[in-house]
């Protein structure tokens, strides 16, 4: 079956459940982590109810669920309790970090329990090959506990603030990839999960056994704790190379794929999405923009490579605090800064391939307003298109188009398992028996 451009609402796989299962839960919860461990108060109903979705006209126009209730466990060996409980009043339970999903992945689709694991942020341990921490720990403060350590983790998202287990479980790439592939590729090394039976436990996986489980939304297990690959710190620096025209700018960044040693990060975006990007002097206004993270080592040459090309060098920045800042504007980030400068007005596509930028101007004219954000992938370009939203029918109209210029397609308009869902759905049915982790999310 071919992935569908957005989803749509279905009753299919609703746990059976109602008010009296849920107050019984409730009372479990109670005794279990205290009365500020769970909360059925309104605002908290909503803050769970919300997440990076917001992104897409298509999905925000849909009402995508609601929890019921909302627990805050603070350590780890209470997370199997609380699933037990789950389970023995059948109620669904979906586990949420940071909340910055961006295909409504984390918002209950049939209500019931949200697991908010943001308290778990403990690091516990780290050597020459890995990082090991609760799912809470954010994204950001590992990478500045490895680079403490002279390590740096080998990925991370562009949401900094995200959560390791949300990453693991909802992410896929970010600073890091160009190398190392996306997250579900050998980033991870063991995990500690729990999984939905009446006699749940912490259960420790180990390499080919906890890779099933990475990107899977949580439907297949939750997420306790993550060991994850670092590598020598390198000496990064960010470059910012202006350009007036952006086909200059993007066939530069094109044709630095090849180049050794590679970029942590390659970025690059027409004027119109430079002008929406928070101020600095280095993003300036009314030209193209290439943002990259380089080994100090090979900063010369390639600035010297994005000269000849009509760009103009605007900075070149140290440390970590430069690192991130570069990352914060990267993948779906440039996207976001869009929108907020025209609200309501574009939505976007996940697209790849060299045609991006081969076809630059057949691609972008696929819809109105087209404007592609590029960055460098593994062994690929990737980017997102973002066009002027008329319809959900508009944007379907557009995949073919974009196919037939040999872009691939994926569609953030849809919260269905996208990786490998048929091996996902299989695992499911032993670790979750009665289909309670995080419901509704096969296509
Ligand atoms: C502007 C913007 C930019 C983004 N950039 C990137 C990017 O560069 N790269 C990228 O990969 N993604 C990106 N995303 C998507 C998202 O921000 C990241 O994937 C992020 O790492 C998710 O982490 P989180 O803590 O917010 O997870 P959440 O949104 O809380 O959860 C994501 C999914 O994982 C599940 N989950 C969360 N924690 C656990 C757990 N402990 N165990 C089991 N399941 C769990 C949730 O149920 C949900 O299905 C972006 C989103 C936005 C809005």
């Amino acid at each position: 079956m071919s992935a569908p451009v957005f989803g749509t609402h279905r009753d299919e796989g609703r746990p059976d459940f109602g008010p009296d299962e849920v107050e019984a839960l409730a009372d479990d919860l109670l005794a279990l982590l205290g009365p500020r461990g769970v909360s059925s108060l309104p605002r908290a109903i909503a803050r769970a109810s919300r997440d990076g979705s917001g992104m897409s006209p298509i999905l925000s126009a849909q009402d995508l669920g609601r929890p019921d209730l909302v627990c805050y466990p603070r350590t780890p060996q209470v997370i199997p309790h609380i699933v037990r409980a789950a389970v023995r009043r059948g109620v669904p339970l979906t586990t949420r970090g940071k909340g910055t999903g961006n295909y409504g992945q984390v918002v209950p689709r049939f209500g019931g329990l949200v697991m908010d694991m943001t308290s778990l942020t403990a690091i516990e341990a780290i050597d020459d090959r890995a990082i090991t921490a609760l799912a809470g720990a954010r994204m950001v403060t590992l990478e500045q506990f490895a680079w403490d350590n002279g390590k740096q983790l080998w990925m991370y998202p562009s949401t900094v603030q995200s959560t390791l287990g949300g990453f693991l479980a909802g992410g896929s790439a970010g600073t890091g990839t160009i190398v190392h592939g996306r997250n579900h590729e050998g980033f991870v090394e063991a995990l500690d999960v729990v999984y939905a039976t009446d006699d749940a436990e912490l259960v420790h996986l180990e390499g080919d056994d906890a890779q099933p489980l990475v990107h899977t939304y949580g439907v297949a297990g939750v997420i306790v704790g993550a060991r994850v690959r670092v590598e020598p710190l390198q000496d990064w620096r960010s470059i910012y190379v202006s350009f007036a025209d952006h086909h200059n700018a993007f066939t530069a960044a094109l044709d630095l794929s090849t180049f050794d040693p590679a970029p942590r990060l390659l970025s690059a975006d027409r004027a119109e999405v430079v002008d929406a990007l928070p101020s600095d002097p280095a993003l300036v206004r009314g030209r193209a923009s290439i943002r990259a993270l380089l080994d100090a080592r090979c900063v010369d040459e390639v600035c010297d490579r994005l000269t000849a090309a009509g760009g103009r060098v605007e900075a070149v920045r140290d440390g970590i605090m430069q690192t991130v800042k570069m990352s914060a504007l990267s993948y779906n980030h440039p996207t976001w800064w869009l929108q907020k400068a025209h609200p309501d007005r574009y939505f976007h596509m996940e697209v790849r391939g060299d045609a991006l930028v081969t076809a630059l101007d057949a691609v972008e004219q696929v819809y109105e307003g087209g404007m592609l954000h590029l960055e460098m992938g593994h062994e690929m370009m990737f980017g997102m298109l973002n066009g002027i939203y008329h319809s959900p029918e508009q944007v379907v109209a557009g995949v073919p188009e974009l196919e037939a210029l040999g872009v691939g397609v994926h569609s953030p308009h849809q919260w269905y398992v996208d990786l490998d869902a048929d091996r996902v759905k299989a695992i499911a049915a032993r670790t979750d028996p009665m289909g309670l982790l995080n419901p509704g999310r096969w296509m």
